[in-house]
Parts: structure tokens; C-alpha cells; sequence
């Protein structure tokens, strides 16, 4: 048996009851096949795919806090340190009611490789908690932010693990964790990123993740003879990534006419209003029918259906797992070019794989969504000079950290003989700078 296959199998024995850990891991080694083959004695010897396939190390703890009713609530915390071969580990905190530890751990196993395409010294971690902070009270917010930072601040420090924001972890609740790590701790540190302007956040922080995708989408199309401007893109999810890859579709002259929920989505063949779509989800929080309720030319529709929606470009922003194999077919049908994930695995393997064979140029998130992370690390930087660089400098500078991706990811592929496949060539780009830095670092 191959050794990908041996690790394959291992891995899934080791960790029942975690899919979508699995799904990652296979994703990758499915992909490292020729760049692991290439040198599969040295590996085998290193244990090296055993090696990055477990984490240096896992927490899971309790966070009790007290509602508004005076009542008890009980909700689970979770922090996986996955690897730290080129930097402190660097990661967002997910607070969704679906997180448990498999979600953690694909996150985390994909940020390994995400954060190295960066080009910056990030390491991989991810963590978070089950709790919902949709509906909740800004008291409850804090109460249970403080509860889990008290127990999480154990564990991570500016040098040692940097957490962020994902999923229900916005500027408020890195407000919260913040405030609560410094009272514990007693030290002023960039420990987090994605702070407020006015305590240590970075300029441009907010919008890095939707731009940088935009940035990363025009050249792979540039690059593939097509000019982004005058294109039509439908963008799923309405959160912080996907509100700024709208942004940035219309000041590069596309434009985006779906945007969608956890109940439904909205078609506005107008273009979206993105000043509309903050106000409704920034700062009311509130569903997309108020969108839908403000402006005239846009429909809303019940359920899922951003995918059958004619479009050049496809950009996932909300989740993993929400473009299957069927969107996939109708985003073909419709002559879609481009799918670049926003999110982190949105798209299934079976979708994945019906969209290269049909010649759709296929960005994965660890690449095309690598602009957020990559400016928390230009944040790290900014703290470690006591310093703040202006919007342009930022913006600049992940301008270019993504256009450097992609030629990474087009040459990595083109050197292993796979030109055109960006999720071969981003896992290999990504893996290369990790595995060299584990091996230089003997056991450990
Ligand atoms: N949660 C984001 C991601 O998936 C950002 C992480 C960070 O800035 O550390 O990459």
C-alpha cells in the first residue's frame, strides 16, 4: 500500500466520528500524491504525514456563563494547536452551534497549509465554541467571551498562539476576549488579531479576506486570458467575507447578484447593495428578508439556490460543505468560468473534481481566502513595532501576498505536471515550506 494510503486509513481509524476532519486530509493527500512519491523513503522514515496529521496538541473546556434570565448556560471550548514548524500558531475561533472537535480539526489542518502559502511565518490552530451568538444579548455576548477567555488564556500568548476571528467571531467578541486576556494576563500583547482600530487592529483587517479573494480571482483570470470587469458573480453567505468580496467585485467593475443565509437567499439582478447589505447585517443583525424588504429590484427566495443562478464567477463565502455536486452541474450548464472559495471547503471533493474536469479554473479557500489571515499577520507585525501602517500600505501589501499566491500555486502545479489544477498546486506550494522546516527540526 502507498504510504498516503497507509496515512489515509489511519488517520480515519484514529479519529472515528470526525468527517469532515477526514474529508480535509484526503482533500490534501489525495493532492501531495506526486510530491510525496517524490521523496516517499525520506517521509516514511520521518513519519512525517503521521506527524502533520496529528496535532502538537488539543484543548477541550468547559465555558459556563449566566444568561439574562439569571440561568446557567453550559457551552464547550476548544483550541487546536496543529503545527508551529514556521511560526506561532495562527487561527481563527468559530462560535457555531454545529462546532465540535472534527470541525476544529479540519480547520485547523487546513490553516497549516493556508497560512503557509501566505509566505508570512504563521503556524496552524483553529478553535472555538458551540455557542450560538445569534439572538444573544451584548451582556450575554460578553459574559460568555470573558467565561471562555479565562480558560483559553492558559494556553496562548503573542509568541505562542494567535486566535482571530471566524464564524460569529466578529469585533465585538475579539473586543471581549481582548479586554478579558489582558485583566488575567496583565500584559498588553497583540495575543489576537482582527482588534478594534483603536486598541491594536490593523487597517484593512476587516475587508482583507473579501478583497484578497477578489485579488487572487483576477489574476487566475488574468492570467486565463479574462478580464474580471463586466462579469457576473453570485456570492453566497452575507458575513464579513462575503460583504467585502461584493465590495470588491463592483470597484473592479463585476457585478454581484446573489448574496444568501442560513434561511434563504436574494437575487438582485441590479447588483447588491452592499451599503444596504451592511446596514441589515453589521449593524442590525439582522436576516436577509429586511434586505430583500429595502430594495425593489431584489427577490428573496426560501432555501438554498445561489448556485442555479447564471453567473461567470462563483464565489462560496458562507461554509463548508454548502456546493454540491448538483450546483456544480448548474453552474457548468450556465457557463460559469471561475469558482474561487471565499470559505474554508465549501465545495464537496465529488463538486470539486466535476468542476475541474469541465475546465471551471478552481481556486481552494486555502488559497483564496489566505487574505485574511495574511493581513492578521501583517496586524502581528504592526504590533510587534508598536506601530499602524496606513490603509494603502496594507492593502498593498495584500495585494501582492495574493497575486504571489497564486503564481505559487501555478508553478508548484506546473512543476509536478498537473498546469491548471490550483488544489494540487496549492497543497503542494503549502506543504513544501512545512515539511522542509519539520525535517530541518529534527523529532518533535
Ligand atoms: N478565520 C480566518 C481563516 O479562516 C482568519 C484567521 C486569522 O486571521 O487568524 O483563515
Amino acid at each position: 500500500m502507498s504510504y498516503v494510503d497507509e496515512v489515509l486509513e489511519r488517520v480515519i481509524a484514529k479519529n472515528p466520528a470526525e468527517p469532515e476532519f477526514h474529508q480535509a486530509v484526503k482533500e490534501v493527500l489525495e493532492s501531495l500524491r506526486p510530491a510525496i512519491e517524490a521523496n516517499e523513503e525520506t517521509y516514511r522514515r520521518e513519519a512525517l504525514l503521521e506527524r502533520l496529521t496529528e496535532p502538537d496538541r488539543q484543548f477541550k473546556f468547559r465555558v459556563p456563563w449566566v444568561d439574562d434570565k439569571g440561568q446557567v448556560q453550559v457551552n464547550t471550548g476548544y483550541r487546536v494547536q496543529f503545527n508551529n514548524s514556521i511560526g506561532p500558531y495562527k487561527g481563527g475561533l468559530r462560535l457555531h452551534p454545529s462546532v465540535n472537535l472534527g470541525i476544529i480539526k479540519f480547520l485547523g489542518f487546513e490553516q497549516i497549509f493556508k497560512n503557509s502559502l501566505t509566505g508570512l511565518p504563521i503556524g496552524g490552530g483553529k478553535g472555538g465554541s458551540d455557542f450560538d451568538p445569534k439572538g444573544k444579548s451584548d451582556r450575554e455576548v460578553m459574559a460568555f467571551c470573558q467565561s471562555f477567555m479565562t480558560e483559553l488564556c492558559k494556553y496562548i500568548g503573542a509568541d505562542t498562539d494567535v486566535p482571530a476571528g471566524d464564524i460569529g467571531t466578529g469585533a465585538r467578541e475579539i473586543g471581549y476576549m481582548f479586554g478579558q486576556f489582558k485583566k488575567i494576563r496583565g500584559t498588553y500583547e497583540g495575543v489576537l488579531t482582527g482588534k478594534g482600530l483603536s486598541y491594536g487592529g490593523s487597517l484593512a483587517r476587516t475587508e482583507a479576506t473579501g478583497y484578497g479573494l477578489l485579488y487572487l480571482t483576477e489574476e487566475m483570470l488574468k492570467c486565463n486570458g479574462h478580464d474580471i470587469k463586466g462579469k457576473t458573480v453570485c456570492i453566497s453567505g452575507s458575513g464579513n467575507v462575503a460583504i467585502y468580496a461584493a465590495q470588491k467585485a463592483h470597484q473592479l467593475g463585476a457585478k454581484v447578484v446573489t448574496v444568501s443565509d442560513s434561511t434563504g437567499w436574494v437575487y438582485d439582478p441590479e447588483g447588491i447593495d452592499v451599503a444596504l447589505l451592511k446596514e441589515v447585517k453589521e449593524v442590525k443583525r439582522a436576516r436577509l428578508t429586511e434586505y430583500a424588504a429595502a430594495r425593489q429590484s431584489a427577490e428573496y427566495h426560501e432555501g438554498r439556490g445561489v448556485w442555479s443562478v447564471k453567473c461567470d464567477i462563483a464565489l462560496p463565502c458562507a461554509t463548508q460543505n454548502e456546493l454540491f455536486l448538483e450546483d456544480a452541474k448548474a453552474l457548468v450548464a450556465n457557463g460559469c468560468i471561475a469558482v474561487a472559495e471565499g470559505a474554508n471547503m465549501p465545495t464537496t471533493l465529488d463538486a470539486t473534481e466535476y468542476l475541474q474536469q469541465n475546465k471551471v479554473l478552481f481556486a481552494p479557500g486555502k488559497a483564496a481566502n489566505a487574505g485574511g489571515v495574511a493581513t492578521s499577520a501583517l496586524e502581528m507585525s504592526q504590533n510587534s513595532e508598536r506601530l499602524s501602517w496606513t490603509f494603502e500600505e496594507v492593502d498593498s501589501k495584500l495585494q501582492g501576498i495574493m497575486v504571489n499566491i497564486f503564481h505559487n500555486l501555478d508553478d508548484a502545479a506546473k512543476r509536478y505536471g498537473k498546469e491548471g489544477d490550483y488544489v494540487t498546486g496549492a497543497n503542494i506550494a503549502g506543504f513544501e515550506k512545512v515539511a522542509e522546516a519539520m525535517i530541518a527540526q529534527g523529532v518533535c
